[in-house]
């Protein structure tokens, strides 16, 4: 659905990210998730098909209860499609071991949440490093260090999650979604819990992971200055797609809203 094929050059990278921004960073082969037994449950998805490209800013939006978090679920392996098939690059996540799904979304996936999910007994630098302690890798503190200055967190590395503002607190949490050089970073709703100033620095800070580091952001909100930032903007409607806007403007992602019923 997001396709710009050919004529795109590749971006420049110096953080060891891929420099190919090219193909489909992920793909929703017409997922459908129907929660509850035997077709009787909540359809919460309903023949969704989608392909997101590398090096793309996409936001999700819909009233409450459309799929918007199941989408995310989906499309990044934390919940299994009832039929269809989802795709992280060209890995198809349905036939794969909870084991093999944890290693793929440790690798390849990072999430934001409107709540940080900090772990309040640990420092900054012990969340940002907690990633990679639990994928058992080696630290890179040159790699560490260069993640807390691009979040702008470099002098606060020693204080807890406590000791910081809601827009720290959420960058210390991108900073944490960074840290493995994810190939998408999934946010649901990362602005929800942030004054409007604050929230814009989070969104720059998303739009460059795309723009600097050709990552792939998805991200779901109900604000439509968020949705500004992004390059594409998917509406979901009763678990359907119920449209798309390119080069989206806060006045006209408004304008549609009004026409796909109650918003949250
Ligand atoms: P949104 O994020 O757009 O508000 P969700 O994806 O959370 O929507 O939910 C879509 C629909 O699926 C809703 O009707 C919701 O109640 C239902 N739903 C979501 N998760 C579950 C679950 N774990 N069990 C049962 N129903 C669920
Ligand atoms: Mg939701």
């Amino acid at each position: 659905m997001i396709i710009e094929r050919s004529g795109r050059r590749s971006r420049k990278s110096s953080s060891g990210y891929p420099t190919e921004a090219r193909g489909y960073a992920l793909r929703l082969d017409d997922v459908t998730k129907v929660y509850g037994k035997n077709g009787r449950g909540v359809r919460a998805l309903d023949g969704v098909a989608v392909s997101i490209e590398r090096g793309s800013f996409t936001a999700v939006m819909g009233p409450s209860g459309s799929g918007k978090s199941t989408f995310l679920h989906c499309a990044a392996g934390l919940d299994k499609p009832t039929t269809g098939s989802s795709y992280i690059g060209d890995t198809k996540l349905n036939d794969m071991t909870e084991t093999k799904l944890t290693k793929l979304r440790r690798q390849r996936v990072g999430f934001v949440f409107q709540a940080f999910n900090l772990i309040p007994s640990l420092s900054v630098l012990q969340n940002v490093e907690l990633p990679l302690r639990l994928a058992g890798e080696s630290l890179d503190k040159a790699w560490l260090q260069e993640i807390l200055h691009r979040v702008g967190l470099e002098g606060r590395a020693r204080h807890r999650p406590a000791e910081l503002s809601g827009g720290q607190q959420q960058r210390v949490a991108i900073a944490r979604a960074l840290i493995t050089r994810p190939d998408v970073i999934f946010g649901d709703e990362p602005t929800g819990a942030l004054d409007t100033v604050t929230a814009k620095e989070i969104l720059s800070l998303l739009r460059s992971c795309v723009d600097e580091t050709g990552q792939t952001v998805v991200m779901v909100t109900h604000d439509p200055v968020a949705a500004a930032y992004a390059d594409t903007v998917l509406f979901l409607a009763d678990g359907k797609l119920a449209g798309q806007m390119n080069t989206p403007t806060a006045e006209g992602v408004a304008e549609r809203m009004t026409h796909l019923g109650a918003w949250a």
